[in-house]
């Protein structure tokens, strides 16, 4: 076990933000656990991209409780510690509220909100044994702004927003700071089955005019994450290229 660099967790880290999130730890000499459901993930590939880097990947359901505290105790066995949790897991399953169906919405809470509970509710009793920790939970600029489509989505990233807040008022006493990243439009699988139209349609209400880059998200996070970061909490910082001010 080696408990001198510090370690940080994923959740959804085998694709898209989360990946890249994974990547600018791994650069900044961090231990990782990467955290993945999918079984068509490769992870041969996945640990080829990672192999300079000390990696714990872990197929854990985010929304099942108890897999998510083994995997939080695979964690604590391999790196002795978890100085930062990243709650980045989710999905989408969007459709008007008129024909959404209980089950999408049902899903999509328990994915988005429930699997960030799950997570930070086992990883904090370390952070606070450790009298330290940094918390950053992926929102979305529709939990602040709500959108046509995405009822069960929007309510699942606002919770997330109010669920932070709170974690930060409850934790600030240990050191522990817990903030949101709220991205605007971000190129990634979750984006790419948008069709040419909307796209055009999203542009069009970027003041930059163009759809983030996963990258731009994880630089976000590895800021409030790191120990750069010494007296910011409880806050949500959009990175949407200035769609939502
Ligand atoms: P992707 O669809 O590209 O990746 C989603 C990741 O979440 C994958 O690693 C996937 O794992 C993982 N995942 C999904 N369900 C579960 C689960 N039940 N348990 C564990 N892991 C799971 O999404 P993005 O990278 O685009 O999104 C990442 C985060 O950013 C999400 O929370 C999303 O809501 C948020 N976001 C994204 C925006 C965008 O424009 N892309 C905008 C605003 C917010 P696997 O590979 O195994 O399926």
């Amino acid at each position: 076990m080696e408990e001198t660099k510090k370690v940080a967790l994923i959740t959804g880290g085998s694709r898209g933000i989360g990946k890249e999130i994974a990547k600018k730890f791994a650069i900044k000499g961090y231990n990782i656990v990467i955290n993945y459901v999918s079984e068509n993930t490769d992870l041969n590939k996945l640990k080829e991209e990672f192999k300079e880097t000390e990696v714990l990947f872990v197929k854990t359901d985010v929304t099942n409780y108890e897999s998510c505290e083994n995997m939080v105790k695979k964690a604590i066995e391999k790196f002795g510690k978890i100085d930062v949790l990243v709650n980045n897991a989710g999905i989408t399953k969007d459709g008007l509220l008129m024909r959404m169906k209980e089950e999408d919405f049902d899903k999509v809470i328990k994915v988005n909100l429930k699997g960030t509970f799950n997570m930070t509710k086992n990883v904090i009793p370390y952070m606070m044994k450790q009298r330290n920790g940094r918390i950053v939970n992926i929102a979305s600029v529709v939990g602040v702004t709500g959108n046509a489509g995405q009822a069960n989505y929007a309510a699942s990233k606002a919770g997330i927003i109010g669920f932070t807040k709170t974690v930060a008022r409850e934790l600030a006493s240990r050191n522990i700071l817990a903030n949101c990243i709220a991205p605007g439009f971000i190129k990634t699988d979750m984006t790419e089955i948008l069709s040419d139209t909307v796209k055009q349609n999203i542009h069009s209400q970027i003041p930059l005019n163009k759809m983030g880059e996963a990258k731009e998200v994880a630089n976000a996070v590895y800021f409030l994450a790191s120990e750069e970061n010494t007296y910011i909490t409880g806050q949500v910082l959009n990175v949407d290229g200035g769609m939502v001010m």
